[in-house]
């Protein structure tokens, strides 16, 4: 349940995982203060910690189990890959680009085009950028399907931003507490997101070819 804020008093749940406001509102690519090594950018972001961390951060202790996540550059704004950030939020109606072959979303809207106008449903829902498939995707970044999430007035209704397992997770809390948690193939996904996390006394990081 650990995305999931529960307000004691209400006992309704916010729609957006705690630390997604905050990660969009980084500044990434700074200089990490702590290693002036030469792998030294901060280029990465700990959800457990909600810290920037360098390369030479994540391979120390620090980070030791943590969730965290790369961010890249795409035409100078920051974007993830899409097979990482769906890990951890629910990023469907999101238009991904394609950089370096691989899908990726904008953390924030990229720079609108000037001059052409477009046709009013070939924008995005919130900040009206152009949409190139917009039959298929709603948005342009992850930032503007936060903001329909946090618009919308039914939490049953799309868009949402909690992954399907763990909004299943939480209807059988609200029914029930008692429920035992059943479904096999929840286990199964939750063991291999668990696997994926990263490794506790990692030797360094291994060379990957450069993104861009
Ligand atoms: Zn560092
Ligand atoms: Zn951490
Ligand atoms: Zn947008």
């Amino acid at each position: 349940m650990e995305f999931l804020h529960v307000d004691q008093e209400t006992s309704q749940v916010t729609e957006i995982p705690n630390w997604v406001g905050s990660f969009l509102e980084k500044t990434f690519f700074g200089t990490c203060l702590v290693h002036e090594t030469r792998k030294n950018e901060l280029k990465n972001y700990c959800i457990d910690c909600d810290l920037l961390a360098c390369e030479s951060c994540l391979s120390s202790n620090a980070h030791c189990g943590h969730k965290t996540l790369q961010i890249y550059r795409h035409i100078h704004k920051e974007v993830i890959t899409l097979s990482e950030i769906q890990k951890h939020i629910d990023s469907s109606k999101i238009q991904p680009y394609i950089c370096n072959g691989q899908k990726v979303l904008a953390l924030n809207p990229l720079p609108h085009k000037n001059g052409k106008q477009q046709k009013t449903n070939e924008l995005c829902k919130i900040c009206q950028r152009y949409i190139a498939k917009p039959n298929v995707y709603d948005y342009c970044s992850i930032a503007c399907k936060v903001i329909a999430v946090s618009q919308k007035t039914s939490s049953s209704d799309p868009p949402f931003l909690i992954l399907k397992s763990q909004r299943k997770a939480l209807s059988e809390y609200e029914e029930d507490e008692e429920l035992p948690k059943s479904s096999s193939e929840e286990g199964k996904e939750d063991e291999a997101l668990e696997s994926k996390r990263r490794k506790c006394k990692r030797k360094g990081v291994p060379c990957r070819a450069p993104f861009f």
